[in-house]
This record gives structure tokens, sequence and C-alpha cells, in this order.
């Protein structure tokens, strides 16, 4: 796989920009906000919420303090992320009630997808609450061993747990989607689920099956949900999804066959639209009243680089 030149629809997409340096080794088995000395910053998760101050004359921020991350109480769990700017940057949840702590003007609390949505928090921020979201989330779930049921302890800054009963190690997941854009001539594949706004089409995409490639699961997911046979793939771009802990994977793909069939338990509709109605899409002046995901999200990223040709031209047969 090779990836593609930035192009500024990339400057529009979730999650994906981040200037965390990692480094799981720094704080060991005991991350905690107090070891990092009053430079420190924390991320705050209350339930699927981040904290953030939010003072109108400036753009917000999910980097705490440590007085106000001491006005939170005490966190269930407390992790390390890394440095950013030379800043130990710790996350932590609360409770999700405890979002109720931050009552006084100037801090919110916002779910991730009003987050991007909003743009309430500088791009390079969305990734590190991306992270820190992902990993807690993680950690909520895997408080015992997954293969004897014994409690686990955190390891690695955060980034591992440890079973003190069978020595098994385990790791924070990332789930890899693929989401493809496939293409035949000046046409490309687009569907829509039932829970989509009326009017939206997106790319199709689906979870990599334990033993599969990228290539096939790009492959399988459009056979299973259009019947449209595929040959090339390539990669494009991704993007962190998490919701809780996904990878989009985006890729390029080429279409073989032409005849949809649509499996009603995963698509409402799927159909080819030309180059000229998706840049009709992506400006909101299709004629239907076709509409596209926003900039936020890799879908609109793969239409836009295939409408402004950046995406390359298909490769030749057999390819
Ligand atoms: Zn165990």
């Amino acid at each position: 796989m090779t990836g593609s030149p930035h192009t500024p629809s990339r400057d529009a997409l979730a999650y994906a920009a981040s200037r965390l340096v990692r480094n799981s080794a720094e704080f060991g088995s005991a991350p905690a906000l107090a070891e990092g000395g009053p430079d420190a910053r924390l991320v705050l998760m209350a339930g699927d919420t981040v904290i953030l101050r939010a003072d109108p004359a400036e753009t917000g921020t999910a980097l705490l303090t440590p007085d106000e991350a001491g006005r939170a109480g005490e966190r269930a769990v407390e992790i390390y992320l890394g440095r950013v700017e030379g800043r130990p940057v710790f996350a932590g949840a609360v409770p999700g009630e405890a979002a109720l702590l931050f009552p006084a003007p100037g801090y919110r609390a916002l779910d991730l997808r009003a987050l991007a949505a909003e743009g309430a928090v500088v791009r390079e921020e969305q990734g590190l609450i991306a992270t820190a979201k992902s990993v807690l989330a993680w950690h909520a779930r895997h408080r015992f061993c997954a293969n004897c049921g014994s409690p686990t302890t955190i390891a690695a800054s955060g980034f591992r747990r440890e079973c003190g009963s069978c020595g098994l190690h385990h790791f924070p997941r990332t789930d890899p989607v693929a989401i493809m854009l496939v293409r035949r001539g000046e046409s490309c594949l687009l569907g829509r689920s039932r829970h989509f706004k009326p009017g939206m089409y997106s790319c199709l995409a689906g979870f990599i099956e334990p033993g599969e490639t990228v290539e096939d699961a790009v492959r399988r997911e459009t056979r299973e949900e259009t019947g449209i046979a595929v040959g090339a793939v390539a990669y494009h771009a991704s993007q962190p999804w998490p919701f809780p802990a996904s990878l989009m994977i985006g890729c390029v793909a080429e279409g073989l066959s032409e005849a949809i069939r649509t499996d009603p338990d995963e698509l409402d509709d799927a159909r080819w639209l030309t180059r000229a109605e998706v840049a009709q899409m992506i400006a909101g002046t299709h004629p239907e009243g076709l509409t596209v995901p926003p900039p936020t999200a890799i879908a609109h990223l793969l239409m836009r680089d295939w409408v402004d040709g950046v995406i390359g031209a298909a490769p030749a047969p057999g390819v």
C-alpha cells in the first residue's frame, strides 16, 4: 500500500491529526497526574464526553491544569498518553454524572462527534482526545482477565494490562474497518443505510475479519452489500474513529461489474453516481437533493479526492 499526497480535504478530517509524542515506558505501572509536575495536563472523560475549557474568547481545549483536574475528584482510572510540546499529558475517567462538577461558565462537556462537528478544539487536539477516549473505554471493559477471570492491573503507562494470576498481557485493541470508493469509468458506487438522514449516500464500509487482508475485506464487503465484483484495491488514507476504537482504512477499488443487487439487511439503497453528480452532492446542489457525509468523515475525503482527480487513473486490467 502506498499513501497519497496531502490534499486540502485531509485538513478537515476529524481525529486524524495529533501532536502526541507517545512513550508508554515513561510512567510504568503507576501513571498519575500528580507525578507529572505543574506542567502536566489532564484530558478528562466523563462517560462518552470530554470536559473542555471553553472560554468564548479563545479556542477550547481539553488540556486541563492540575488545579482544574483537582476539582473533578478521584478518577476511576488514570493513564499517561505522552507529551505534547514537552508537557506530560495524562487522561482520566470519572463517572458520567461528574460532568456536573464543572457547572461554572467556561466549561463544557461534549461528546466526540459534537467536538469534531463544532471544531471545538484545534485539529491536532482532536487526535489526542480520540486516543484518550479509545484507551479509557478499553480500560473500563477490561478490568478482568479474558483468559482466567482474575483482576488485571495497569502497566506500560496505561497501554497494557497484566493479569497477576495467569500472567497474560492484554493490549488496547484497534478495530480495523475497510471503507472504499468503488469506481468504474466516470461513476462510483455509493450506498445508504437505514439510519442515514434522508438523501445521504456514502462509501461502503465494513469490519475487517480475522485472517483477512484489507484488499479482500474491500472485495467481500462490496460483494455482500451490492453484488458488485471488485478487482484492484489501493490504499488512500486512514482515520481513527473513536467509537470506541476503530481505524477506518480508506481505499479506492476498481469495480468489475455493474448490476447492483442490494442486500436489504445491510443497505437501503446503492447506486452508481457520476463524477458530476458526486460534485453536486458535495456542493449541496444535486437536483434530487442527494448529499454526502460531512468533510470530517473519511468517506467525504474519498469522494472529494476522486472528484478532484487526486486519486490516480485506474490501473490497467489485471494489475
Ligand atoms: Zn489471567
